[in-house]
């Protein structure tokens, strides 16, 4: 285990300091810590995390590395790749080959290749808590210090830094940045007075992992219904027998009935409304629903303040956005501040800040636009509405370079100036 960075103490106050205080130990706000550990070993880090990291827990309890599955875009593994940490990921990914889009009852479908795409995968599929299990170990090795569980009581901005009081400590720090990633409806953005918009979009999504009968070759189904868009995402066998992860959209009247219905009654009624494209499915195992909404920050930038991931946007699942445009939005983040520090600038200061958020705004907008869109064009009934999205799957079918582009989207390429999608 590598020795924790050497925190400093304010001279004035006797106060500990650190370069940088994250509030939220899920994929997020762990995948910054560790991509600034790997930059520059001597950045000093807090993690704070609400929840305790239980190993042993069979139910997946931790609020972000649960039950769910996540598909990773190509961006968000060469992202990792760089941090050293996809040869410790890949061995429990899935690699998306192919990605099949179809709209239940009309016509209308596309399919996009990876070897069209001119690349390996469209993207990679995996369990969160083998992400969790990852980033975890990483963590414990690396030189950011952390707190589980701790929570922030009271947030007082300084001059030049931010003083924090601890729930269960009586010695607050100090932090020249402190970085909130807690999740959406974040509790200590709202210390701040930093509010998000929620925008609840009537639906709950439903994950399980499904046992298939026969193999799903990498390909990844999106498919559009009248009670809303559902995915099969393929993930890598286990037991024996082929799988895929479920995201299931559907009004919370039924998915009520879903979620209470028994596995087979379950199985029946996906069966029935996905179709044997990807053959017979065989067994169900959890199923955990979440309530669905479009939620956004009030502000994402402060001096000495940052506001990421869920607490900065928060998006519908059904593009599979999520977590990859916060990983660009943190891989941006670690590179303007490396190159503040470096370079002898407050890395801190409103203004490095403001350049970190004008680098992610086309990804964050046109990201945000896309996952929001993409439900609600597909929830229009008017046979109109219908036909234009079924004569543009159709047409995606037909046109190389729409298709392409489409791909380029998912895979994270589609704000080259991000940088990471090329
Ligand atoms: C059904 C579903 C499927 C999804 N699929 C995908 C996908 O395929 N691809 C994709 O890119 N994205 C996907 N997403 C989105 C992805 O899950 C999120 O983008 C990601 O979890 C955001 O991580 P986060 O660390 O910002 O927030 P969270 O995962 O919510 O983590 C926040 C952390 O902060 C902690 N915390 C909370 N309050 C406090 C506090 N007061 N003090 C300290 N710590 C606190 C929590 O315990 C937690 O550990 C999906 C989302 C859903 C709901």
């Amino acid at each position: 285990m590598s020795q924790k960075a050497v925190t400093g103490i304010d001279k004035n106050t006797g106060v500990k300091h650190y370069d940088l205080v994250i509030v939220g130990g899920g994929m997020v706000g762990i995948s910054l810590a560790l991509l600034l550990a790997q930059q520059q070993s001597d950045w000093t880090v807090l993690l704070l995390e609400a929840q305790a990291y239980d190993h042993s827990d069979k139910h997946n309890s931790h609020p972000s590395f649960d039950s769910r599955s996540t598909a990773l875009s190509w961006s968000s593994r060469k992202i990792f790749q760089g941090a050293g940490l996809w040869s410790e990921l890949e061995p429990h990914a899935s690699a998306i080959k192919k990605i099949h889009v179809s709209d239940r009852g009309h016509m209308g479908l596309t399919r996009i290749s990876a070897d069209e795409a001119g690349v390996e995968a469209l993207g990679y599929v995996i369990e969160n808590r083998w992400i969790g299990a990852v980033l975890l170990d990483r963590l414990a090795a690396s030189t950011v210090e952390m707190m589980a569980p701790e929570r922030v009581a009271k947030i007082v901005p300084l001059k030049s830094a931010v003083r924090i009081h601890l729930e269960n400590s009586d010695e607050p720090i100090q932090a020249s940045l402190l970085v909130i990633a807690d999740g959406a409806n974040s509790q200590t953005a709202q210390k701040l007075g930093i509010y998000s918009d929620k925008q609840p979009y009537g639906q709950q999504g439903i994950i399980a992992n499904i046992a298939l009968q026969d193999a799903h070759d990498g390909v990844a189904y999106e498919r559009f219904t009248d009670q809303g868009p559902m995915a099969m995402l393929p993930l890598p066998d286990f037991d024996g027998s082929p799988r895929c992860a479920l995201v299931w959209t559907q009004p919370p009247e039924r998915s009520a009935e879903l979620m209470a219905a028994t596995d087979k009654d379950f199985l029946k009624a996906l069966q029935e409304s996905f179709g044997y494209r990807m053959g017979m499915v065989k067994k169900v195992g959890e199923r955990v629903a979440y309530p669905l909404a479009l939620t956004t920050a009030s502000e994402q930038v402060r001096r000495n303040i940052v506001v990421l991931g869920n607490a900065a946007h928060s998006l519908h699942p059904v593009a599979g956005q999520g977590f990859n445009l916060s990983l660009r939005d943190v891989a941006t983040l670690a590179d303007v501040l490396g190159k503040a520090k470096s370079t002898g600038t407050d890395f801190s200061s409103l203004e490095t800040l403001e350049g970190y958020q004008q680098k992610q705004l086309a990804d964050q907008q046109n990201t945000l636009m896309f996952s929001d869109n993409l439900p609600k064009l597909f929830a229009q009934p008017s046979s109109v509405v219908a036909l234009g999205r079924n004569s543009g799957l159709v047409m995606m079918d037909l046109l190389p370079s729409l298709r392409s582009r489409f791909a380029k989207f998912g895979m994270g390429m589609a704000n080259k100036e991000a940088g990471h999608g090329q």
